[in-house]
């Protein structure tokens, strides 16, 4: 794979940020490792022969050597012996995504497109993931739908209809090719940071939050995105806390006890507008689903107090959702939630309809909502040379024929009925 060099921060040709990693070969065939539980792993080694008294201690060997070590090939698990490793090799892999482009804007952001093979119906998948490194914390934006059902209108995401949803390995490795990429694993770390000074923490590690907000709704592929944070948050592995990671929905309400319940993490809730006929067109889930079930469902949300908060999205959208009286019933409505209030300064996409709102308006807005008592941080844009800010993302991958995607989308567990 080539290697992507830094360039200086203040370098004024953005042309001249991006680079293109050479792709990798595709991947075979076999089943990837990556991505099972303990017990699938048990089973898978229990497949190639290893004795039932050893399956415990093999498991969690293999699990050290993918999520602690960040291992890309079995011949990297010196503690495991060579039969083994080749009976492994022979029938699984724990390959990576081909890397398609590795961009890096000049404010640090990194925007990755991984290639996913087919799986059954259409052609090979494309996803974007993006890491954001700011001072004492570095915060990967990971996806977990190629495109998205639901349509909304400020979302460039939501151009692209579904193609499919993303499996558990694919979810777990953005994470684990982010990490091997920044030099987050162990052994590299120190090389990754001197290599990208000023452009990455200094110190600890690099990916220490994830957010479920890339491209998707993480609530319509439920299950692959619950063993995938399951995953991420194990103690023995990639261990990132549950409180480090948050799962963004933009509103599938049935599925939100079910979140809370079987995955745990924070809660954020694209809420965007404050009144049902804005939001029905803003997040089209609305009408379904509108405002007050939404907030019931928020009110409800396991574990909730001042320390555990929901955070509610709010892009700030010229003349249509950033008046004072819409700050003031964005206050009245939240009143008993335990939550803190993103300001997003719209970022404008090929196409798209809106303006991002006056920085007055935006700090008027964020005035009267701190007043309340909400912290209200107004998010600062990043990697917009590189299109890689919220709502911006989109992948290429070729688009199923109606019937195909009719058939998926069909699949899709819990609230997939859109
Ligand atoms: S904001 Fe999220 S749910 Fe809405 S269209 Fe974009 S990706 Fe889909």
């Amino acid at each position: 794979m080539a290697t992507v060099s830094l360039l200086p921060k203040d370098r004024a040709d953005l042309s001249q940020i991006m680079k293109v990693a050479e792709a990798q070969p595709a991947r075979d065939a076999k089943p990837s490792l990556l991505g099972m539980t303990r017990e699938e792993l048990g089973q898978a080694l229990a497949d190639v022969g290893v004795e039932d008294r050893q399956i415990r201690m093999r498991t969690a060997q293999l699990w050290h050597w993918m999520y602690l070590r960040g291992a890309a090939s079995f011949d990297a698990m010196t503690n495991v012996s060579k039969d083994m490793r080749a009976a492994l090799a022979e029938r699984y892999t724990i390959g990576r995504p081909e890397i398609v482009t590795e961009q890096i804007s000049v404010d640090g952001t990194r925007k990755w497109l991984f290639r996913f093979p087919a799986r059954g119906a259409g052609r090979p998948v494309e996803v974007e993931t993006v890491y954001i490194p700011e001072e004492g914390r570095g915060t990967l934006c990971v996806s977990s739908q190629v495109g998205c059902t639901l349509t909304c209108s400020f979302c460039h995401t939501g151009t692209q209809k579904l193609v499919r949803n993303l499996t558990r390995e694919e979810i777990v490795a953005q994470i684990v090719v982010a990490r091997e990429r920044l030099g987050d694993f162990p052994e590299v770390a120190a090389n990754a940071r001197k290599d990208a000074e000023g452009l990455l923490p200094s110190e600890g590690r690099l990916v220490t939050n994830i957010v479920m907000m890339g491209m998707g709704e993480p609530l319509y592929n439920f299950d692959n995105v619950r063993e995938a944070l399951l995953i991420a948050s194990d103690g023995d592995g990639l261990s990132l806390s549950k409180r480090r990671i948050t799962l963004s929905t933009s509103g599938v309400v049935p599925m939100i006890p079910r979140a809370g319940a079987e995955i745990g993490t924070m809660l954020a809730i694209s809420l965007h507008a404050v009144r049902d006929d804005l939001r029905d067109e803003l997040v089209p889930l609305n009408r379904k689903y509108p405002i007050a079930e939404l907030l019931d469902a928020c009110r409800a949300y396991p574990g909730l107090s001042n320390a555990r908060r929901i955070t509610f999205e709010y892009v700030m959208l010229k003349g249509i959702n950033d008046s004072p009286a819409d700050a003031r019933e964005l206050v009245r409505l939240l009143k008993g939630i335990p939550a803190k209030i993103n300001l997003i300064p719209f970022n404008p996409w090929p196409g798209s309809a809106y303006e991002c709102s006056d920085w007055d308006e935006i700090e008027t807005f964020a005035e009267v909502v701190n007043r309340a008592g909400y912290a209200s941080p107004i998010r600062t844009p990043r990697g917009r040379d590189i299109l890689a800010a919220c709502g911006q993302l989109k992948s290429a991958s070729e688009r199923l024929r109606v019937r195909e995607r009719m058939a998926l989308e069909a699949m899709i567990g819990g609230g997939g009925e859109d």
